[in-house]
C-alpha cells in the first residue's frame, strides 16, 4: 500500500503550529537541510543532528559537518528564506565509522539503494532517536527523504518502528514539492558545498 507521507508531514505540521515542538532532525548534509528548514524551521523548534558515521573518509566527514554549521550561522543570522521560530541549533555526534563498517558487515557489494543502504539509514536513525529520547524531544525525523536516491518508504518505515509513545517520528517525503531543486538553488544561493557521492566508500567507488 502507498503511503503518503507527504500527506502526513502536513497534517502535522498543521497541528505544530503556535506550538513549536522540538524536533530532533537527523541531517546527512547542508544540501539536503537547505529546502527541509524552508518547511521545518517555521513551525518546529528544531535542533540539527549531525550523526554520519556512514562517511568513512573522516576529511569528508569534517567538510561537510562545516557546511552544516555554515548553513546554521546563515540561518541564525537572520538572512535566510524562512525565520525560525526559535534558534536553529547543531548536535554532532562524533565519528565512529567502525560502527557503520559493522553494520554494512557482509553488504559492500550491495548496489546503492540496496541492504547496506537499509543497514545505514537505521544506524542513523537509532542514533537520532536515543539522542532525541534523552534529551526530551517529542519529534525526531531526518532530510534524507528530500533525496531522489533515497527511498523515503523505507526511511519512514525505519522512522515508525523505532517511535515510541513519547518520542513520536515525523514522516516526510521532502522530495515532494520540488524538494530537490529547491535544494539545488537554496546551495548555488549560499554557496554551500554539494559532495558528489553519498558518503561511503563504496558509494565513493
Ligand atoms: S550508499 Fe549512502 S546510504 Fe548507502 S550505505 Fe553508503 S553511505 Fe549509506
Amino acid at each position: 500500500m502507498n503511503v503518503n507521507y507527504d500527506k502526513q508531514f502536513q497534517e502535522i505540521k498543521a497541528q505544530a503550529a503556535g506550538k513549536n515542538p522540538k524536533l530532533l532532525l537527523h541531517v546527512c548534509c547542508a544540501p539536503c537541510a537547505t529546502a527541509c528548514l524552508l518547511r521545518l524551521a517555521d513551525a518546529f523548534d528544531v535542533t540539527l543532528y549531525y550523526s554520519n558515521d556512514n562517511i568513512t573518509d573522516p576529511a569528508e566527514w569534517t567538510k561537510r559537518l562545516g557546511e552544516v554549521q555554515k548553513l546554521v550561522d546563515i540561518v541564525n543570522g537572520g538572512t535566510y528564506e524562512v525565520t525560525p521560530v526559535a534558534p536553529l541549533k547543531l548536535v554532532v555526534k562524533q565519528q565512529d565509522v567502525s560502527r557503520f563498517f559493522d553494520a554494512a558487515k557482509g553488504l559492500e557489494q550491495e548496489k546503492e539503494g540496496g541492504a547496506r543502504c537499509a543497514q545505514c539509514f537505521r544506524l542513523r536513525l537509532a542514533d537520532a532517536k536515543t539522542y532525541a529520547e534523552m534529551h526530551g524531544f517529542q519529534l525526531f525525523g531526518t532530510t534524507l527523504t528530500i533525496s531522489p536516491y533515497k527511498n523515503s518508504a523505507l526511511l519512514n518505515e525505519i522512522g515508525l518502528s523505532l517511535q515510541t509513545d513519547d518520542l513520536k517520528w515525523l514522516p516526510s517525503d521532502f522530495k515532494k514539492h520540488n524538494g530537490y531543486n529547491e535544494s539545488i538553488r537554496l546551495c548555488e544561493k549560499y554557496g554551500i558545498y554539494r559532495q558528489h557521492y553519498c558518503g561511503c566508500t563504496y558509494s565513493q567507488k
